[in-house]
C-alpha cells in the first residue's frame, strides 16, 4: 500500500501525474486534479467564517462539497462503466471502492457498518472536516444509488457515525444549481522535471514534504507537523465559491485575510517570531514557494522582494483565496513586517500579488 523506499501510498503515486506547471492530475480518465491541502487551514477558515457570520456555515460547506463530489464521482463511475463494458459492480462493492481510499488521502478512517437498500451507516475516525466529509459521503451515495441522499453526522470532532439515507423532500444539500462539466479533460502538460523515487516514481520532494502514518489516516507535513489531506482541487474551490455566493458581499477579502492570519501564525510558530530573530523571520520564503509545485499549488513564476515590497506570481494557483492568504502570511512571517496588498490580479490562470509595508 505504501512505497517501501519513500513511504508515499502507491495509490497516490500510480494514480497521479505531477506536471511542470505546478498541477497534479489523475493519470487515468477522468483525470481529476489533486492538491495537498492544509487541513488546519481549511478548518481555521470555516471556523473563523462561522464566528464572523455568527452562524454555523457547516451546511453551506457540506452543500458545496456535495455538488462537486457528485459530479466528479459521477465522471469516475462513467469511466468504470466504460472500462467494464457497461456493467457496474454491486452497490456495496462500489461504496468500498469509493470510500476505502479516504485513508490514504488523509480524509478519515472509514469502516462500513451496514449497507442496506436506502440506508448506509459508516463509522468514522479522525475526519478531516465533518461538513466536508458529509458532502463527500452524500455525493458518493448519490452516484451509487442514483438518487439524492443526505448524510447526517452523529458524534464529536474525532469520532462518530455517518448515517446516509435518501433525502426527504428537497435535499438541504442540493439547494444550489449544478454547473457541470468540470471533469474529464486530460491535462496536456509535460511532467515535472525532478528527482524521482527509484521504486515508485513519486517526486522525491513529496516524501520530503509529507509523511504518511500507516496506522491512522494522517498525512503530516514534516516541516510543520500539521495535518494535510489530498483532495480534488475543484472540490475545495467549489466550497469556497459557494461560501462567497451565499455569504455577504466582499466576503472574499475577509477570507483572504483569515488565510493570511493562519499562514503568518503557522510560519511564526514553526520558525520563531521575527522579534526573537533580530527582526527577520528565519523562514526561507524561496524554499517554501519552491515547494508549491509538488503540493499541486501552482508554479511560482515570479518572486521579488525589493525595498520590502513583495511581488509573487503563481501560474495555475490551486485556489486564489487560500493561496493569496498563504503568500501574504509567509511574506509577513519572513520579513517581520505588517504588509498590505497593494495590487492583486487573479484571472483564473495566474495569481499576482503585490505587497508593501503598511
Ligand atoms: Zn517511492
Amino acid at each position: 500500500m505504501y512505497c517501501e523506499i519513500c513511504g508515499v501510498p502507491l495509490g497516490i503515486t500510480r494514480g497521479n501525474l505531477w506536471h511542470d506547471d505546478g498541477t497534479i492530475s489523475g493519470r487515468y480518465p477522468p483525470h481529476i486534479m489533486g492538491t495537498f491541502f492544509d487541513v488546519d487551514e481549511l478548518n481555521y477558515l470555516f471556523h473563523s467564517l462561522s464566528e464572523f457570520m455568527q452562524f454555523d456555515i457547516g451546511d453551506i460547506v457540506a452543500s458545496g462539497k456535495y455538488h462537486d463530489t457528485r459530479e466528479y464521482m459521477g465522471a469516475l463511475v462513467e469511466k468504470i462503466k466504460e472500462a467494464s463494458g457497461g456493467k457496474l459492480p454491486p452497490e456495496e462493492e462500489l461504496y468500498r471502492m469509493m470510500l476505502t481510499p479516504t485513508r490514504i488521502w488523509g480524509l478519515a478512517e472509514v469502516g462500513f457498518e451496514s449497507i442496506e437498500p436506502g440506508r448506509m451507516v459508516v463509522s468514522v475516525k479522525d475526519p478531516y472536516s465533518i461538513p466536508l466529509l458529509r458532502g463527500d459521503v452524500a455525493g458518493v451515495a448519490d452516484v451509487v444509488t442514483g438518487r439524492e441522499n443526505e448524510a447526517v453526522w452523529e458524534g464529536d470532532e474525532r469520532e462518530g457515525k455517518m448515517f446516509v439515507a435518501p433525502a426527504e423532500g428537497p435535499s438541504k444539500l442540493s439547494r444550489l444549481a449544478d454547473e457541470g462539466g468540470h471533469y474529464g479533460m486530460r491535462h496536456e502538460v509535460g511532467e515535472l522535471e525532478c528527482e524521482r523515487c527509484a521504486s515508485c516514481g513519486a517526486p522525491k520532494e513529496v516524501s520530503g514534504l509529507f509523511k504518511w502514518d500507516g496506522e491512522s489516516c494522517r498525512i503530516e507535513e514534516r516541516f510543520s507537523g500539521r495535518r494535510y489531506c489530498f483532495n480534488n482541487t475543484q472540490g475545495i474551490t467549489a466550497v469556497l465559491e459557494t461560501l462567497a455566493e451565499e455569504l455577504e458581499e466582499n466576503i472574499e477579502q475577509r477570507m483572504i485575510a483569515m488565510s493570511r492570519e493562519y499562514s503568518r501564525a503557522l510560519y511564526e510558530d514553526v520558525a520563531g517570531k521575527p522579534e526573537s530573530n533580530g527582526g527577520r523571520g528565519s523562514i526561507d520564503p524561496e524554499l517554501q514557494l519552491g515547494s508549491f509545485a509538488c503540493r499541486g499549488w501552482g508554479r511560482v513564476m515570479e518572486m521579488s522582494m525589493q525595498d520590502d515590497e513583495w511581488v509573487v506570481a503563481v501560474e495555475n494557483p490551486h485556489n486564489n483565496i487560500m493561496l493569496s492568504g498563504r503568500i501574504w502570511g509567509l511574506a509577513e512571517a519572513s520579513s517581520g513586517l505588517d504588509l498590505s496588498v497593494s495590487d492583486r490580479t487573479a484571472d483564473g490562470k495566474t495569481l499576482r500579488l503585490q505587497l508593501e509595508p503598511l
